[in-house]
């Protein structure tokens, strides 16, 4: 078998011989791509589901079809994101032909996580082939039976010479990155992402880093509270919670909160029935150390759970929950809550909402829920977040158009439709120069006098640029 160091350079020596750079390559490659996710979408379902007995509608629309979408919209634009991009000229600069090349990076590395693991693998895969890598992808060992599937299934319909898949846990993927890569991207935990920089700073490898953190949502001002609830239950409890821009605790008044809890027992009723143990609707923790973490943040909590509070250890199970009066240095507010725990905190004022979001970490997502246009445009223009969403939770990731990432501690890069393709391509600015017109390059040398500096001036002025036309 061949050792992880071997699979690199295989796929650097295959990366320079050119074969992944033709259109048409990239093209059969994503189709193919594309063939995979089809013709095998019942074993997906299967394997996400014996992982946390992931609904299969949650799995349709949140990893088959957002992953067929990110293909249907590359190999629809292939085409254009590959021309050369023509710029703005000067007079210096008239007669060249000046452009950006999108050139691919080389052999790519994507470290995957558990809690959408065909999504968050296969989605910045099809950037990174769209661009003309090769590419390496690592799945996350926590999810087995998808890990297993997407191990067997890539080399079926993939080039074997371009593209690998690299199994394992924390201590195969730190040997991993011992190697040198051309990009690493890796969506997971800000304490994992910090090995990824050390290890990414040995070879200056670039990174993008997709993270988490606590994104927050505001319910401020007039709000249609029965709707505001089912659409914040949604967002919060699909998945059991466990995505990144799950929208993670509520700032609200005391009046919008006491309004807010029995349109949110009437949505989850609404969604999972009396005992949502027994809906088929309800995905479960991942893995027993996951559920003992949250479980652990309830016990430590000093809040109130009004909804929900039920677990059960064996199933993996907790009831999608509701906390009130707990106070900011809880211990729900410590971390990424990353589970089915909801936390309502109050506040008197929509300036102390936002003064609040703005004293921690920059978040990944960022929800307000008003009827009120001027309350959404002041926490807009108030707050800094990768993305923003008003009325509503999650769906903004969901237009490929959108550039999906964090900023500060919620990450770094982006990527989703032609972002990704940005992300893993190299912008090579490039000037074609002929020989013509060297009487005016002549006055950029020596003798130097201050006439040649003022004509110099002018021409690479972006004045210049019209001026003959
Ligand atoms: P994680 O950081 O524990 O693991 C992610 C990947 O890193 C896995 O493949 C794992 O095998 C590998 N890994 C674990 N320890 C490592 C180490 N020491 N060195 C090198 N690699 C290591 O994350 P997770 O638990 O799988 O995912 C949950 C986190 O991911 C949450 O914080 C969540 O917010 C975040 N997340 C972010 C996004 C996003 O798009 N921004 C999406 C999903 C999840």
């Amino acid at each position: 078998m061949e050792t992880q160091s071997q699979v690199v350079d295989r796929l650097r020596s295959v990366f320079r011989t050119g074969i992944t750079i033709p259109e048409q390559f990239r093209r059969t490659q994503l189709t193919k791509l594309m063939s995979m996710i089809k013709d095998n979408e019942e074993l997906i379902l299967k394997a996400l589901h014996k992982d946390f007995a992931k609904p299969k509608f949650e799995a349709v629309i949140s990893e088959v079809e957002i992953v067929t979408n990110e293909l249907h919209y590359a190999i629809a634009n292939l085409a254009s994101w590959m021309k050369p991009e023509y710029v703005g000229k000067n007079l210096a600069t008239k007669l060249d032909d000046c452009s950006v090349r999108r050139e691919p990076l080389g052999v790519v590395l994507i470290i995957g996580p558990w809690n959408y693991p065909l999504q968050l693998l296969i989605a910045p895969m099809v950037g990174a082939i769209a661009a003309g890598n090769c590419v390496i992808i690592k799945p996350s060992e926590i999810t087995a039976a998808t890990d297993s599937l997407i191990a067997e299934l890539i080399p079926k319909y993939l080039s074997q010479d371009c593209y690998a898949v690299v199994r394992g846990g924390a201590e195969d993927t730190k040997a991993l990155l011992q190697n040198r890569f051309d990009h690493i991207f890796f969506t997971g935990s800000q304490s994992v992402a910090r090995s990824i920089l050390l290890a990414a700073s040995v070879h200056l490898t670039p990174v993008t880093l997709e993270l988490g953190g606590k994104s927050p949502c505001i319910i401020y001002g007039e709000v249609s509270i029965a709707a505001a609830a089912r659409r914040l239950a949604w967002a919060k409890f699909f998945n059991a919670g466990q995505s990144c821009i799950a929208p993670d605790y509520v700032l609200c008044s005391l009046a919008t909160r006491d309004a807010l809890l029995p349109a949110l027992r009437e949505a989850l009723e609404d969604f999972y029935g009396k005992e949502p143990q027994s809906s088929p609707d309800l995905c479960r923790i991942v893995s027993p150390r996951h559920w003992t973490r949250l479980m652990e943040l309830l016990r430590r909590s000093s809040g109130r759970v009004v909804l929900g509070g039920e677990s059960n250890e064996e199933d993996k199970y907790i009831a999608p929950t509701v906390v009130v009066d707990l106070a900011e240095d809880d211990a729900l507010m410590e971390q990424e809550i990353f589970g089915p725990i909801l936390p309502i905190l109050t506040v008197d004022s929509l300036q102390k909402g936002i003064d609040f979001i703005n004293c921690k970490e920059k978040p990944l997502a960022l929800y307000v829920f008003s009827e009120e246009s001027s309350v959404v445009n002041t926490v807009l223009e108030n707050t800094y977040s990768g993305g923003f969403c008003s009325n509503d939770g999650i769906i903004h990731m969901t237009l490929p158009s959108l550039p999906f990432g964090g900023v500060g501690a919620s990450g770094m890069g982006s990527y989703h439709g032609r972002w990704s393709f940005e992300t893993f391509s190299h912008q090579r600015a490039c000037m074609l120069r002929g020989w013509a017109l060297e009487r005016l390059n002549s006055l950029r040398y020596p003798p130097y006098t201050e006439d040649k500096l003022s004509w110099l001036r002018w021409t690479t002025s972006s004045k210049s640029s019209c001026s003959l036309m």
